[in-house]
C-alpha cells in the first residue's frame, strides 16, 4: 500500500505519517510546501526507505503513483490562512481538485480533512453532520471555511460522477506536540506564554467556547474513516467544550500559577459556540477521544518547554 499524505509536515499530518509508518508494508509519501508545516517534524522519518518527501505545492498538478491519499494540506491557524486569503482558496479549491484528479486517473481512496468550521457561527449547538451551517461568504475567515465548504462539494461530485471512494472528516480543534510555536491559534498561544512567563491573552469576550482534541486521539479518527466504509462527513473531535477564560485558568494552574491573564481585542466573525455531537463517528467508527484537556496540556507543555529550551523548575 502506498499513501500520499499531503500536508504531512503539519501538526496533524505528521503524527499520521508515524501512525501509517508503523504498518510493516505501507510505503508514505508526503507532499508539502512547508508554508506552515516543518521538516523537523519528520525528521525521524527522513532516510526510511518507506519514506519519501516532496517539497509541492498542491494548488498545482502532482503526478505520483499511489493507492490511497490523506488530503489534509492547508494551513489551519487563522493567523496563517487569512495571510494570503487567495491562495487559502487556490489550496482548498485547486488542490482538492488536483488531488481528486490523482484519485480518479488511479482510482484510490481519498480522505479529506475538512473542519467544523464549514458550520460557521454555528446556530445549532453542539453541531451535528446535517447542520448546514451559518458561514459568512464575504469574510475574512471565508477564504477557510468556503475553501473547504467547496472542496467537500467536489469531492461529493467526483464521487456521485466518478465513482470516486472519498471520505470527509469535520475535524473540531486539535492541539498536541509539534505545533509550531508561532502558529497563532489559543492553545499554543497560551502554554507558549505560560512557560515564558507573559499574560495569556483571552480575546474578548473570553466567553467564546471551543473544544479541544488531543492530535493522537485525532490521528485514530482518521485512520478508522479512511479504512472504514462510510464516505462521511463525520465530525471527529472531543465534546468537552470549555470557554477561553477556563482555557486560560487551566492553564495557569497547570504550567504557570503566577502568570497573568489579560484581554485583547478578537478578530471578525469569531464563532462564538462550538462542540461536536459525535454520535456519528461512535456509531460509525467505534471512536471516540480518550485524552482530555487537562492530560493534554502537559503532554504538549513538555515538547514546548523542549522547543523553547526552558526545562520545568
Ligand atoms: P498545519 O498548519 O500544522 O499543517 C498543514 C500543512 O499543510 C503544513 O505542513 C503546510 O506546510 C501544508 N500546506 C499548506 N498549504 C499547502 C500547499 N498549498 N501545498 C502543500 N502543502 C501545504 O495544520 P494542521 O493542524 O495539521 O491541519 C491539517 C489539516 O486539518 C488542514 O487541512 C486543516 O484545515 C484541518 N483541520 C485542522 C484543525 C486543527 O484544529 N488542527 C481543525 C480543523 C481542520
Ligand atoms: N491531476 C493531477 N494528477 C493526476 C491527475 C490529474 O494533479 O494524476 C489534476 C489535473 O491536472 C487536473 C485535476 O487534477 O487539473 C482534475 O483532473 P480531472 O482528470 O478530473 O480533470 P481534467 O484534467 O479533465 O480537467
Ligand atoms: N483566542 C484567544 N487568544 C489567543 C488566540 C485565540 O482567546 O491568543 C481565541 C479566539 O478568539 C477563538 C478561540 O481562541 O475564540 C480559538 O481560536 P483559534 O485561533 O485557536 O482557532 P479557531 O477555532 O478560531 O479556528
Amino acid at each position: 500500500m502506498r499513501i500520499l499524505v499531503t500536508g504531512g509536515a503539519g501538526l496533524i499530518g505528521s503524527h499520521l505519517v508515524d501512525k501509517l509508518m508503523e504498518k510493516e508494508k505501507s510505503e508514505v509519501i508526503v507532499a508539502d510546501n512547508y508554508f506552515t508545516g516543518s521538516k523537523d517534524n519528520l525528521k525521524k522519518r527522513i532516510g526510511h526507505p518507506r519514506f519519501e518527501l516532496i517539497r509541492h505545492d498542491i494548488s498545482r498538478p502532482l503526478f505520483v503513483e499511489i493507492d490511497q491519499i490523506y488530503h489534509l494540506a492547508c494551513p489551519a491557524s487563522p493567523i496563517f490562512y487569512k495571510y494570503n486569503s487567495v491562495k487559502t482558496i487556490k489550496t482548498n479549491v485547486m488542490g482538492t481538485l488536483n488531488m481528486l484528479g490523482l484519485a480518479k486517473r488511479l482510482r484510490a481512496r481519498i480522505l479529506f480533512t475538512s473542519t467544523s468550521e464549514v458550520y460557521g457561527d454555528s446556530l445549532e449547538h453542539p453541531q451535528k453532520e446535517t447542520y448546514w451551517g451559518n458561514v459568512n461568504p464575504i469574510g475574512v475567515r471565508s477564504c477557510y471555511d468556503e475553501g473547504k465548504r467547496m472542496a467537500e462539494t467536489l469531492m461529493f461530485d467526483y464521487h456521485r460522477q466518478n465513482g470516486i471512494e472519498i471520505r470527509i472528516a469535520r475535524i473540531f480543534n486539535t492541539y498536541g506536540p509539534r505545533m509550531n510555536i508561532d502558529d497563532g491559534r489559543v492553545v499554543s498561544n497560551f502554554i507558549a506564554q505560560a512557560i515564558r512567563n507573559e499574560p495569556l491573552t483571552v480575546q474578548l469576550p473570553g466567553t467564546q467556547t471551543r473544544s479541544f482534541c488531543y492530535v493522537l486521539d485525532l490521528v485514530d479518527g482518521l485512520t478508522q474513516l479512511m479504512e472504514g466504509t462510510d464516505t462521511g462527513p463525520i465530525n471527529l473531535g472531543n465534546p468537552g467544550e470549555f470557554t477561553m477564560n477556563e482555557l486560560a485558568k487551566a492553564v495557569q494552574e497547570l504550567i504557570n500559577p503566577e502568570v497573568q491573564i489579560s484581554e485583547v481585542e478578537n478578530t471578525p466573525d469569531d464563532p462564538r459556540q462550538r462542540k461536536p455531537d459525535i454520535t456519528k463517528a461512535k456509531e460509525v467508527l467505534g471512536w471516540e477521544p480518550k485524552v482530555n484537556l487537562h492530560e493534554g496540556i502537559p503532554l504538549m507543555e513538555d515538547d514546548f518547554r523542549q522547543r523553547l529550551g526552558v526545562p520545568r523548575t
